[in-house]
């Protein structure tokens, strides 16, 4: 293990955010969530308020704070289509801004920052699978271009305090990630689909279900995002997702496969500028940081499927164990 680190993690409430949260006092280090709950909440972090080396701010990053850290992962945003338009104008500001402050604070306490930025960038691709050089096809103006827009501006100010400030950055381009813990109201594919299937609903798949997504499972995920920030010279973008590529009409069939639900599919509208296909290409990733996900999207699946039954009351998981991943915390609950 390396040394010990002092870290903020903004959005450390939600769901990337709280199983990064794990991981990184699963591995010693003290850790700040800062989070206004927006999207997160308490409970995605209820079995770490009593650890020693953790605690939970209720701040909003559009507003200054102040905290001495060596790190700072910057994933505070609402990250679901339904909650990033809810208030988009809010949206472009906490991308924006939010960095900003996370950037000034990095600057100031000589700390460094990831920025979890995301496929998003790439807009509805020409290009396919997408590699970090493609500069991608986004609607400025669209009911998407809030959080598009707002996450490409973050990763210029990104670049430009690394080359003219000279602070210590990495940024990862996030594709598609599920497990336990997404929000019950994210309206999320995954999320949408497992709930739907369970509670006997019909799963709704937007247009004819023909367009893509490659799902990532949580854990590969945070593996990714660890090993980046830790990469001693590594600035990104990196490109982290599974390659794995699936028709949403696909997904919907394994999940009432896997949850033996007597749900049944139903179509809907196709929202607005919703991307046709999405892979990406990790070959960087996989170079620079060895990453390779490790986790099948039926293995996955299953552990979401349970993560998601604890928290409907459909069997006696609670939501905070139920990752596989959540083995017992390392020096728990000393106040
Ligand atoms: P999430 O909504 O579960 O987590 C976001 C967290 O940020 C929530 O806890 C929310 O309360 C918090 N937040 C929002 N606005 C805030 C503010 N103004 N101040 C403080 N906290 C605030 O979503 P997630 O899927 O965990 O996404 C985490 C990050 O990863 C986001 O930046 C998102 O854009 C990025 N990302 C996620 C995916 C994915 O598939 N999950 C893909 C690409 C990028
Ligand atoms: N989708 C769907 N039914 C739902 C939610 C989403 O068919 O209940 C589709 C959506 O139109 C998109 C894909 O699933 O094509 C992934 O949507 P999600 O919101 O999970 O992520 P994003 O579009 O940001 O990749």
């Amino acid at each position: 293990m390396s040394a010990a680190l002092r870290i903020l993690v903004t959005g450390g409430a939600g769901f990337v955010g709280s199983h990064l949260c794990d991981r990184l006092i699963r591995d010693g280090h003290e850790v700040v969530a800062l989070d206004d709950l927006s999207t997160g909440s308490k409970a995605n972090v209820a079995h770490l308020l009593n650890h020693r080396r953790f605690r939970l701010m209720e701040h909003d990053v559009t507003q200054p704070y102040d905290v001495k850290v060596d790190r700072i992962y910057n994933l505070a945003s609402p990250a679901s289509p339904p909650h990033y338009q809810r208030d988009p104008v809010r949206t472009t500001m906490v991308n924006v801004v939010g960095v900003h402050n996370a950037l000034k604070l990095a600057e100031g306490c000589g700390a460094r920052v990831f920025q979890a930025s995301t496929s998003e960038v790439y807009g509805d691709p020409e290009v396919h699978p997408q590699p970090e050089s493609y500069r991608g096809s986004v609607n400025p103006i669209g009911i998407r271009s809030c959080y598009d827009e707002g996450k490409r501006c973050a990763e210029s100010l990104v670049m430009d305090f690394h080359r003219r400030r000279g602070v210590e950055v990495r940024m990862a381009r996030i594709f598609n990630t599920y497990g336990p813990r997404m929000a019950l109201d994210d309206g999320r594919v995954v999320s949408n689909f497992i709930v739907q299937a369970l509670r006997g609903e019909d799963l709704t798949v937007y247009g004819a279900g023909s367009q893509t997504r490659s799902f990532c499972y949580v854990d590969d995920l945070v593996e990714g995002i660890v090993r980046l920030m830790e990469h001693p010279t590594e600035t990104g973008p990196v490109n982290l997702g599974n390659p794995e590529e699936f028709t949403v009409l696909e997904l919907a069939e394994e999940v009432i496969h896997l949850t033996g639900s007597r749900s049944r599919v139903a179509f809907r509208p196709l929202p607005q500028d919703d991307p046709r296909q999405r892979q990406p290409v990790i070959d960087h990733a996989k170079r620079a940081l060895g990453f390779e996900p490790k986790v099948p999207l039926r293995v996955g699946l299953r552990r979401t499927i349970e993560g998601f039954r604890g928290v409907l009351g459909l069997t006696r998981h609670a939501p905070g164990l139920a990752s596989e991943s959540d083995a017992p915390l390392p020096q728990a609950a000393n106040g």
